[in-house]
């Protein structure tokens, strides 16, 4: 069993401490919003009153807070108290420069910092069924498997930061998907083709994704509670493009897709489920 600091108990976090506690581990957890910290505490788990309340006996952190600015501002606090040894796993999805500067300075007191970004959405959340990209040193990563084992599928995919641009590859082919078959509907839509029909065409031939079977008949009612907010789509875009420019790479796909969530964003959309992309697409189609 470990004592376990969680900070950031949102759509994911909330799940994902829940299902450690299930497990058997002793899990405090803290959020600056109130409700979540007390709705974590009617699931039984141990309620913080501050981050370092959440990790004064703790042998692993774990975050996952909405960006950069917030998993900075509470590694400044977490790191320079932690004995050596402790475990910090910071899950959010972040600029990859943060999660390396991150291992640099808990090596320098010998804590253990591992960047683990999730794909999965909240459904992965809540069945424990994540796919967890993790960037680090191998024994740090093994030392971590059994708890990233609890919430989904743990890979090690490189040293400090591997795990964050992992994930930026899967945001933007996740919007770009998105993007995509917004316009399959449009389309459909638009020749008074049957769109359902339709979409369950694709989904059984080589244009099937996860998001066609999980999301095309949401899309198709105009359902676009979040899930995963427009606004975190775009700031993992963002991600994407300084990882590109950092590895010397173009991605014009990937430009133009991160344009589309710009203008969902600018359409009044950032509160909404990222599939809300075809909003976009049937404004640029006057629909
Ligand atoms: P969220 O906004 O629902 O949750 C973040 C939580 O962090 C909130 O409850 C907020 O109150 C809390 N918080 C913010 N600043 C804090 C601070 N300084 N100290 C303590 N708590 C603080 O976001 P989410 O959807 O749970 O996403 C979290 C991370 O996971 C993001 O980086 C996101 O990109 C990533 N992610 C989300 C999904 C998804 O489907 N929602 C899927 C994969 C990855």
């Amino acid at each position: 069993m470990s004592a376990i600091g969680f900070i950031g108990l949102g759509v994911m976090g909330a799940p994902m401490a829940r299902h450690l506690l299930k497990a058997g581990h002793d899990v405090t957890g803290f959020d600056v919003s109130t409700p979540a910290v007390e709705a974590f505490a009617a699931d039984g788990g141990r309620p913080a009153a501050s981050v370092a309340d959440a990790v004064r006996s703790a042998d692993v952190v774990i975050t996952m807070l909405p960006n950069h600015p917030q998993v900075e501002e509470v590694a400044a606090q977490v790191l320079p108290a932690l004995p050596p040894d402790t475990l910090f796993v910071d899950m959010s999805s972040i600029r990859p420069e943060t999660s390396v500067r991150l291992a640099a300075e808990g090596a320098a007191t010998g804590v253990r910092v591992l960047d683990a970004p999730v794909s999965g959405g909240q459904t992965g959340a809540q069945q424990a069924t994540l796919s967890i990209m993790v960037g680090g040193d191998e024994a740090t990563f093994a030392a971590a498997r059994p708890l990233l084992e609890v919430l989904g599928t743990p890979r090690h995919v490189g040293g400090a930061g591997a795990g964050q641009v992992v994930k930026a590859a899967n945001q933007l082919v996740v919007a770009g998907i998105y993007a995509l078959v917004s316009e399959a509907i449009v389309l459909l839509e638009g020749s008074n083709v049957g769109a359902k029909a339709g979409l369950d065409v694709l989904a059984g031939g080589l244009a099937a994704s996860r998001i066609l079977d999980l999301k095309r008949e949401s899309m198709l009612a105009r359902e676009f509670t979040p899930g995963f907010r427009i606004d975190l789509h775009h700031k993992d875009m963002a991600i994407a493009l300084d990882a590109a420019r950092n590895a010397d790479v173009a991605l014009p796909v990937t430009g133009l897709v991160a344009q589309l969530v710009a203008a969902a964003r600018a359409l009044g959309h950032g509160s909404l489920d990222h599939s809300a992309l075809l909003k976009v697409t049937e404004t640029l189609s006057g629909r």
